[in-house]
């Protein structure tokens, strides 16, 4: 972890590809070894794989076949009750995939996004070695620990404030352009920084949508892709926009002008539609402006069909009779 920080720090030295490249395997290094020290506390079979096959020979010798980040984490969870949030799953689950990609393909996301990450997983594991790992420690090992946490809590910080130094820049120029509304948080780097409608890159082609924090380029399919609508794999009427009628508006997107809220988005007309909701009955895209149940053309005409033949009771649906 000293390494880690050593590598990403930029108050010491610019940050290089290379740096990037051994902070990531050096990260996941420390990752599985304090993971697996954990479950050990628990009981050492539980950093094999397979735990039915665990035995002591196999321990002692190294030669077992050991336990996955992603199935640490679980077992973590489910058996010894150590709390790790969503987003800190998530975190490590990235440097995993980074490391793999690392290792076969050289670096694949730019420098800031691993770095931003990086930071992530660094705090996760500082705070999982205070309240996880100290404890279980002789006096002596914990004095050395208590020293060797402050100072990677220093170095955290530093690189933390580079992050936020970049989106606060990134934030500032957006605000500056006025695109707030045109601005979305971004699927792969997960900053508020992916500004859509953005013409023309130095090559002069057509860049539909790109991302200042991680340089992600994306055009509306993919982006809807990233933003289905509810149990939906496929663009469907569920996808319809109401202004350009494309299958191009995408569910729960975090728009810069308002980050609080999930919306509606239609990648086509650029437009956040935070007043539309799922149907009530069919999920159609339905603007919500009135009170009370919300139902779509389509549902709202069957329901007083079906209440004619009385099949149905439209009230359920928030319709009045006729
Ligand atoms: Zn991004
Ligand atoms: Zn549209
Ligand atoms: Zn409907």
């Amino acid at each position: 972890m000293a390494s880690v920080v050593d590598h990403l720090d930029e108050n010491e030295s610019m940050v290089t590809p290379r740096d990037v490249k051994y902070a990531v395997l050096h990260l996941q290094a420390a990752v599985e070894v304090l993971l697996k020290a954990r479950l050990m506390a628990e009981h050492w079979s539980l950093v094999f794989s397979d735990p039915h096959k665990a035995t002591r020979k196999a321990l002692d010798e190294a030669t077992l076949s050991s336990v996955s980040t992603e199935q640490a984490v679980i077992r973590l969870r489910n058996i010894a009750d150590v709390p790790i949030a969503e987003k800190e799953g998530r975190a490590l689950k990235n440097l995993t995939e980074d490391r793999n990609k690392l290792q076969h393909f050289g670096l694949t996301a730019p420098a800031p996004v691993i770095e931003a990450r990086a930071g992530e997983v660094l705090d996760f594991l500082i705070r999982f070695v205070d309240e996880e790992l100290m404890p279980r420690l002789s006096h002596e090992e914990r004095d050395e620990t208590e020293e060797a946490l402050g100072q990677l809590r220093g170095g955290l910080a530093s690189i933390n404030t580079f992050v936020r130094e970049r989106t606060n820049r990134i934030r500032g120029e957006v605000t500056r352009e006025g695109s707030e509304n045109r601005t979305i948080r971004c699927p792969e780097c997960e900053q508020m920084a992916l500004v859509l409608g953005d013409t023309a890159d130095p090559h002069g082609e057509t860049v539909w949508a790109t991302c200042r924090f991680c340089a992600n380029r994306w055009n509306p399919d993919e982006l809807l892709e990233c933003f289905p609508a509810d149990g939906q794999d496929e663009p469907s009427e569920l996808n319809t926009c109401s202004q350009c009628r494309e299958w191009l508006l995408g569910w729960g997107v975090q728009v810069l002008s308002d980050p609080e809220a999930d919306v509606a988005f239609c990648f086509f007309c650029i437009t956040a539609f935070p007043s539309v909701v799922p149907c009530d009955r069919c999920a159609r895209p339905v603007d919500a402006a009135g009170p009370g149940p919300q139902l779509c053309g389509v549902c709202w005409e069957e329901g007083v069909v079906e209440s004619r033949y009385g099949r149905e009771d439209p009230t359920d649906y928030g319709c009045e009779a006729e």
